[in-house]
């Protein structure tokens, strides 16, 4: 049976032993690492998943700016980081660069480190590789415009950010993955979900545990909420967005 649910930015939980869970054989979906302990698990997870390993799920290995300062720490983390690409990994996320108000300049600078090293490796192997990015677009095109993007492009996991961004970012090849929290749809937010190109369009959850049922009616209620916006019909964007997330992680 074809697939038509694509969940583009996803987790597991800590409980989780499965990559794939019970229910779960119609959608397929991305699963997101943060810091070197949960590569470690994944390493596990990979051996012995190996009787499901297909087309319908991908674990990405990543070092999340929130765990950056525990990691940075060890000096061992980039040579883990390029082991589990050798070993397990079939592309890179969740990295990214988060700012608030208790971000420091100095942390910020060393996201920045982090995030540039990892998108480099991205570039030069042409991986997928999903990004978190907030209140730090600025910075993240800056980086972009140094390092440059891999070939199959860049993805934009729940990104909050206006359509000029949209436009901006488009020599980047990138794909922006749309999850459950849509709002709050204020004119720049919608306007930004309107201006996405169809061909960049990803649906996401962005949540670990979840049976197949309930993850597809996730799926299935934000693109009803999102086509409603758009103007398409929930199936088409159901498809396309299939479409465009099985071509961008699972792609040549
Ligand atoms: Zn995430």
């Amino acid at each position: 049976m074809k697939k038509l649910f694509f969940d583009a930015h996803t987790h597991l939980s800590a409980s989780e032993a499965k990559v794939v869970s019970h229910g779960e054989s119609q959608v397929s979906r991305i699963i997101n690492s943060t810091c070197p302990e949960e590569w470690i698990r994944f390493a596990r997870l990979t051996d012995e998943n190996k009787k499901t390993a297909s087309q319908n799920w991908l674990l990405t290995c990543g070092l999340h700016p929130w765990n950056l300062a525990e990691a940075g720490l060890r000096s061992t983390w980039q040579a883990q980081f390029l082991e589990a690409l050798e070993t397990w990994a079939g592309g890179i996320g969740e990295v990214g660069l988060h700012r608030d108000q208790h971000t420091s300049a100095d942390s910020f600078a060393a996201q920045q480190v982090a995030l540039r090293w990892q998108l480099s490796v991205a570039v030069k192997r042409n991986l997928p590789v999903s990004i978190h990015c907030v209140q730090a677009a600025g910075a993240l095109v800056a980086l972009l415009e140094t390092t440059g993007a891999p070939k199959r492009g860049v993805h934009l996991h729940d990104f909050r950010g206006s359509a000029e961004l949209v436009k901006r970012l488009a020599k980047y090849q990138t794909y922006f993955s749309v999850g459950p929290k849509l709002g709050p749809l204020t004119k720049k937010r919608t306007a930004f979900l309107c201006a996405i190109p169809e061909g960049r369009l990803f649906l996401e959850t962005d949540q670990a545990a979840q049976d197949g049922a309930m993850r597809m009616r996730l799926l299935q209620e934000t693109a009803t909420a999102l086509a409603d916006i758009r103007g398409q019909t929930p199936t088409e964007i159901l498809k396309v967005t299939e479409a465009n997330a099985r071509k961008y992680f699972f792609g040549p």
